[in-house]
């Protein structure tokens, strides 16, 4: 049996909203899992419920309940919990699973256009990711008055709960380009989509690595028999991409996916000991 190796990570580039990292030494299986949870089971805070007390507005009350939902809001993990996890089990939440957003808009003048930066939260860690998202066009003498909560929630119950705008990995790629030159026609070059490879001092070179997504459409290109030009991936190394939606950071995220996993199958092996007895 083959004794399991410690995964090993290199951040390559990472800010407020993006993280990409090299993972080598995992499996697929496991890759996939971080994925997924952080796509579905990573919690973060959205508008889940709005109690409109004046809309003189064109737009439904419900257009404007969803369109609040849909606005990302920095979540806070430590300080609230999920509403069914929470010790007070009421369907209208407590201070620990519930935050309480107000707007109060409306045009004296002409046409304007409310902003998320409106909504005045009772937690000032919990608001909206960017104040200038649009929620609403008010015309002259419009109003709009409401109150929201916000709650944890997961991706896999609605997309707004969705802490990541986007969550995807692809194998490491290994190139290896002709040692002496070829022919020389540059097609692979021209071809790749990634401007992976370039020429340099007449030969074909790898320009940057990293951006290759293995189409193999250089290889295709290649006129010599057998091909010149060799695209393979390296075995359990990926490059990892997480671009948060600005809800959490996108370390946390990776973060709180492998602490979900690491609790699922804790929950896994206790189930076990329970079929066991
Ligand atoms: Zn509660």
């Amino acid at each position: 049996m083959e004794c399991p190796r410690k995964v090993k990570i290199e951040v390559l580039e990472k800010d407020a909203m993006n993280i990409r990292f090299i993972v080598r030494d995992a499996d697929v299986p496991l890759m996939n899992a971080l994925r997924r949870i952080a796509l579905a089971e990573v919690p973060s805070m959205a508008i889940d419920e709005v109690v409109m007390i004046e809309n003189s507005a064109i737009l439904q009350d419900e257009i404007i309940a969803h369109r609040l939902g849909l606005t990302p809001l920095r979540t806070d993990l430590e300080t609230y919990n999920l509403p069914e996890d929470c010790t007070c089990q009421s369907e209208f939440g407590c201070p620990q699973c519930r935050v309480t957003l107000t707007l109060d808009a409306e045009s004296k003048e002409g046409t304007r256009t409310v902003y998320s930066g409106e909504l005045v939260s009772e937690n000032p860690d919990v608001i909206p990711v960017s104040d200038k998202i649009p929620i609403i066009k008010l015309a002259k003498g419009q109003k709009l008055k409401l109150e929201a909560y916000a709650r944890l929630g997961k991706g896999k119950n609605h997309a707004k709960w969705q802490p990541v705008s986007m969550c995807a990995y692809k194998y490491f790629p290994k190139i290896e380009v002709p040692a002496k030159s070829c022919e020389n026609c540059q097609k692979c070059v021209d071809i790749c989509p990634k401007k992976v490879l370039t020429v340099k001092d007449a030969k074909i070179d790898v320009r940057d690595l990293l951006a290759c997504n293995l189409c193999m459409y250089c290889v295709e290109a290649c006129p010599e028999e057998p091909k010149r030009i060799k695209v393979e991936w390296e075995k359990n190394a990926y490059i990892m991409n997480i671009e948060s939606t600005g809800v959490l950071p996108p370390e946390t995220i990776i973060r709180q996916a492998t602490k979900i996993l690491d609790k699922q199958l804790l929950e896994f092996e206790e189930q076990l000991k329970v079929e066991e007895k």
